[in-house]
């Protein structure tokens, strides 16, 4: 294949890869969006592995492993189990490109050292600097999906002389990439390359070790962005343009998503970095509430919904736990058949992953034009007749807004403490991700519907139908 052809490929992959994120904008054209990114990813291996000449024996065992396990994986997980699938995908990113990057620097190492000679620093700082972000983001990854699955404390762990051993390895790193782009040849490159990779992989486990489980989907995106530096670094080391703009696309839009997400709890990142959220007792102002959580039955309830003109159904991470999307769905649809108007308010955190619930719900086919998201359900809700939390906790907690105690303090929330009636389903008393007691349950408005939450929907959708 000619040069020129490849790089019409290419463009075209690019083209597929920029239309397809847009895509993935909006929940009704994601899937699609996501296909199309796909095909463009296909075409730009199809045409490399073209133009490469090279022996294709080991690439399709390695094709055939990789699309069994990453089927077979993707069928098998929860939906709740996602996040942590993610976080595992970012780290094989991240490692893929130290592996590309060392290979590379191995083919001009055992060729005698040619990268200095032709003067290529920017080689060699390109290769090292994919094998740094890669190693940092391939650890960092690990340890954010061994605290999302339950593997190690979820907790932020802070362990003696923490922020001290980050900035040691941080400096470490920065002067080992900077020595290497220097003398990248003869053992002391191969030590400095060496001591890049550990510096690299420590840094991803001191820095994620401290944060805690609440803020892993943050870390996750940003882990995300930096796997995306490191396939376009390796890419400038392999000379491949396709995988340069991928790794670029890639880098912005995760670094656009985490930032979008430390508005979403109204945090900068530095703080959901270094701050340790949660590691000392964060509930501790929070549990004082006066009151009791008031129980009542599901034919209360209905009496209660049967009467209502509005109704806000406020969904979070125990719908997904219950898998009560089906069954609130129907419930929506009764609602709306008995005259009242319905709609879904979505939090841009809720559940635990973005856009976790507008999956869900989109899977039970709540039309789009329900769900409505937080800025705008918001100014509504004090003349709703009645909301429905379904398994949220922590993103309708009040304490966010009026308790400036309270470690999520400044957080936005959904107001369903706002609206006239509020329904609240859960088990019992447990609290949410960030551990913190909610006001909103112990209000005189407020009744508790205690049960599984898919349990107690279908009940009330029983009553209905009664
Ligand atoms: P929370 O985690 O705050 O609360 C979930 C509630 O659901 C719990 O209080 C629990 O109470 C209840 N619950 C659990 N299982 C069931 C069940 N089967 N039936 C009924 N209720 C159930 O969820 P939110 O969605 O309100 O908030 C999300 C939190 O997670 C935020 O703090 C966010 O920052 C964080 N986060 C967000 C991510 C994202 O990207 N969306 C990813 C990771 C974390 P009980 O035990 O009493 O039933």
């Amino acid at each position: 294949m000619s040069g020129v052809l490849l790089n019409i490929a290419y463009i075209a992959a690019a083209v597929l890869f920029i239309f397809g994120i847009k895509m993935l904008g909006s929940a009704g054209t994601a899937r699609r969006g996501n296909l199309i990114s796909a095909a463009g990813m296909l075409l730009a291996v199809v045409v490399t592995l073209m133009k490469s000449g090279m022996d294709y024996q080991w690439i399709w065992i390695g094709l055939g492993v990789g699309t069994i396990i990453g089927f077979v994986w993707a069928k098998v997980v929860k939906m709740t189990g996602m996040p942590e699938l993610v976080a595992l995908f970012n780290g094989f990113g991240g490692i893929a490109s130290v592996f590309v990057a060392w290979a590379e620097y191995q083919k001009y190492f055992s060729e005698g050292g040619i990268l200095g000679i032709e003067n290529d620093t920017f080689t060699a700082v390109v290769i090292v600097v994919a094998t740094w972000i890669g190693a940092l983001t391939f650890s960092g990854s690990i340890i954010a999906w061994g605290k999302l699955s339950g593997k190690i404390g979820g907790s932020p762990t802070i362990l003696p002389n923490q922020r001290l051993i980050a900035v040691v390895l941080a400096l470490l790193s920065i002067a080992s990439v900077v020595a290497f782009g220097w003398m990248p040849d003869g053992p002391i490159g191969y030590g400095i390359f060496f001591a890049v990779l550990v510096a690299g992989i420590g840094l991803g486990i001191f820095g994620v070790l401290p944060i805690g489980g609440g803020d892993m989907p943050v870390v996750i995106s940003l882990l995300n962005s930096l796997s995306g530096l490191a396939a376009s670094a390796a890419g400038f080391a392999i000379q491949n343009n396709v995988l340069i703009v991928a790794g670029c696309l890639v880098g912005c839009s995760g670094l656009i998503l985490t930032l979008i997400m430390c508005k979403a709890m109204n945090r900068n990142l530095a703080n959901v970095l270094f701050s340790g959220f949660g590691s000392t007792g964060a509930s501790a102002e929070g549990e004082e509430v006066e009151g009791e959580m008031k129980a009542a039955s599901t034919s209360d309830a209905y009496y209660v919904l049967e009467a209502a003109q509005s109704v806000v159904i406020i969904p979070g991470y125990g719908m997904a736990v219950a898998q009560a999307q089906h069954a609130v769905k129907e419930l929506g649809d009764l609602l709306e058949e008995n005259g009242a108007e319905v709609f879904y308010a979505i939090h841009p955190v809720a559940g635990r992953m973005p856009g976790h619930m507008n999956v869900l719900l989109a899977e039970a086919d709540v039309p789009y034009e329900q769900l409505v998201e937080m800025d705008s359900i918001n100014p509504r809700m004090p003349s709703v007749d009645v909301a429905i939390v379904i398994g949220a906790n922590d993103v309708v907690n009040p304490a966010a807004s009026d308790d400036s105690a309270s470690p999520i303090y400044g957080m936005p929330i959904i107001k369903a403490n706002e609206a006239r009636t509020v329904y609240a389903l859960k088990r019992g008393k447990g609290a949410g991700f960030s551990g913190l007691v909610n006001k909103l349950y112990f209000l005189e408005k407020t009744r508790m519907l205690y049960g599984d939450a898919k349990e107690t929907v279908t009940a009330l959708v029983s009553e209905f139908k009664k």
